[in-house]
Order: C-alpha cells, then sequence, then structure tokens
C-alpha cells in the first residue's frame, strides 16, 4: 500500500513544490528605497548623536567609538571592506593633520557593494563621521543634524542596496560608502581618501557627499517639502539630469539651487568634503538644509530632527545613486 501510494502522490508533491518556488513578481528600486524608513533613522541617530560620543572630535575616543559603530553596522549587515576582510578602516596617520595642536590618528570607514557588470567604475556616497567635540564645561556638541543626519542616511541607503543584491538585483556599477573623519577641522578625511584613494580617481565616477539633511532652513518653514543641491552641474550636466528625473519620478522635493550662484557669500560648494572630489575634476552633489539656529550649538539633538523629511531626502540619494550605478551611460564631466 505505501509502495503504491508513494507512486499515486508523487506527481502532486512535485508540482506543489514547483508551484511553491515560483517568485512574486521581480522587486524594484522602489522597494528597496522603502526599506529607508524614518523610524529606522531615528533609532540609528538617538546612538550615533548620543552624549557617548562625546561630540565624535576627530581622533577623540568618541570619534573612534562613532567609527565602531558605523564598521559594526557593515559588519552585521555582511557589507564588505574593500581594504581587507574584517578592516574597515582606512587608518590616517596623526602626522597628516599638520597644523593641529596634539594631532591624534584618527580613520576613514569605508563599505563597498562590488558591481555586477562594470566593478571598477565606483559611485562614491560620502558624509563625515565626526564633529566639534566637548565645550569647555563638558558640554556635547551631539551633532545630530551635522553630520548623524548623513552619516545614518548612509547606513540605510547602504542597507538598501544590500537587500538589492541579496535579491540578485545588485547594481551594475561598484558603489563606496565613505565615512570620512576631520571634516570639521578642514576637510582632512576626504582630502586623505583622494590622496590615497581606495580606487583609482579615474575611475570614480562621481561623489554625492551628505552633510546636514534632517533639519528645516527657518526661511523654508512654510514649503519645507526641498533639499538645497549645490554644485550638481558644475562639472557635469548628465550628473544633474538624472537628479532632477529621478526626483521629478520618485520623490518630489522642491530641488533648490540658490546656493549655486556664484555670489552667494556662504561659498558652501568649498565647504563640505565633496569639494575634494570636485577638484580632480569627479563630478558631485551636496545635499544640504541650510544652516539653523542650532548649527554648531550643543542644541543640535536627536530629537530636533524632521525624521519624515529626512527619510524622503535620503530616498532621492538613493534613487540617483541607483541609477547612475545601473544606467547603461556612465556619467562623465561633461562640462569639463
Ligand atoms: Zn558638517
Amino acid at each position: 500500500m505505501k509502495i503504491i501510494l508513494f507512486f499515486i502522490f508523487s506527481p502532486f508533491v512535485f508540482s506543489c513544490n514547483s508551484t511553491k518556488s515560483t517568485t512574486g513578481p521581480k522587486k524594484t528600486n522602489v522597494d528597496y528605497a522603502n526599506t529607508i524608513t524614518a523610524q529606522d533613522l531615528k533609532k540609528h541617530l538617538y546612538v550615533y548623536a548620543s552624549d557617548e560620543m562625546e561630540g565624535r572630535m576627530t581622533g577623540s575616543k568618541g570619534q573612534h567609538m562613532a567609527a565602531e559603530y558605523i564598521r559594526n553596522f557593515y559588519m552585521d549587515e555582511g557589507i564588505a571592506s574593500p581594504i581587507e576582510k574584517n578592516n574597515y578602516f582606512q587608518t590616517i596617520p596623526s602626522s597628516f593633520f599638520e597644523g593641529r595642536r596634539n594631532p591624534e590618528s584618527s580613520e576613514n570607514v569605508v563599505a563597498f557593494i562590488k558591481g555586477s557588470e562594470k566593478p571598477d567604475e565606483i559611485v562614491i556616497i560620502s558624509a563625515h563621521l565626526d564633529h566639534v567635540g566637548t565645550d569647555k564645561d563638558g558640554n556635547v556638541f551631539n551633532g545630530a543634524d551635522d553630520d548623524g543626519s548623513g552619516t545614518v542616511s548612509i547606513l540605510e541607503i547602504a542597507q538598501a542596496f544590500q537587500q538589492a543584491v541579496k535579491d540578485g538585483n545588485g547594481p551594475k556599477r561598484s558603489i563606496l560608502f565613505l565615512h570620512v573623519t576631520g571634516e570639521e577641522i578642514g576637510l582632512y578625511g576626504s582630502r586623505y581618501y583622494t590622496e590615497n584613494p581606495l580606487f583609482p580617481l579615474e575611475n570614480t565616477v562621481c561623489d554625492l557627499n551628505i552633510d546636514m539633511i534632517g533639519r528645516i532652513d527657518p526661511e523654508k518653514k512654510n514649503n519645507p517639502n526641498y533639499i538645497y543641491l549645490i554644485g550638481s552641474n558644475k562639472l557635469s550636466q548628465e550628473l544633474q539630469d538624472v537628479s532632477t528625473e529621478v526626483n521629478k519620478k520618485y520623490t518630489k522635493l522642491e530641488l533648490d539651487y540658490k546656493y549655486d550662484d556664484p555670489n552667494d557669500p556662504n561659498r558652501f560648494y568649498y565647504r563640505s568634503d565633496h569639494y575634494n572630489f570636485a577638484k580632480n575634476n569627479i563630478p558631485i552633489i551636496f545635499y544640504f538644509n541650510g544652516v539653523h539656529e542650532d548649527y554648531h550649538k550643543i542644541t543640535d539633538t536627536p530629537d530636533k530632527i524632521e525624521y519624515d523629511l529626512m527619510e524622503k531626502r535620503a530616498k532621492l540619494i538613493f534613487y540617483t545613486a541607483w541609477e547612475i550605478a545601473n544606467r547603461d551611460k556612465k556619467i562623465t564631466a561633461d562640462k569639463l
């Protein structure tokens, strides 16, 4: 009886199995973007910008703790280092911080997703991991917006790309997640990277640099659905066009270019880490919310962050990186 039953039922069992193995509709960039959530950004930022990190002054104990937090995230997510297994730190010797009083060594933190078709072409997403430490009374500059917001956004963007890799939809070009140190004391980490690049600069497609995307400029309080983009067409019109298209299709933020005005006295184009890439003729976009009353004050704390807006801005950066990494034609510095 058993044997007979086995033969009778076996075709049914096989057909059942084949039905089960059929997957649902192929996941898209929208599915991956939707893994970037206000809730996750908030969870990370309350740790990253906590008092325990002591304001993340370059070379300090708190800054090294911050670097470890970032490293541990990538290890937990199974996102590799481009340096060697389990070593995510590009160490910068103290001698590089020339002119600083009591310079200490520091580190950039790097993680890497290798492209499936054009692995030698590198898209960089960057943010600075350091901040300005504590004041003489021991009050902590938490730097939740500056640049905790950029840091935790990269973590969420990396996780979204890693989910795509797990599903067999990984990016065609490679992506380097670059957390640079020493920004606040003079853009040291990004300069160190561009002078000691892990991949040739001539193969570096662009740098999408995030520095402060969690707050609202007081001037924009009645229309907060915005982000300032700086330098997006300075070297590459193609780069700005991609950014405009994905925003129109997916995120629908107001893209405000007012700081591209060459007469703007703030000169923001020269004031964050993308500049070290731009001066090497690598196209860049600088994503920025503008300054506000808590900028470089001890009151730049995680409770003041607009998490839903930050999620939307992080998604814009994800969609832009996704398009640049996957489109047939490589972005070039077409305005040089
Ligand atoms: Zn900053």
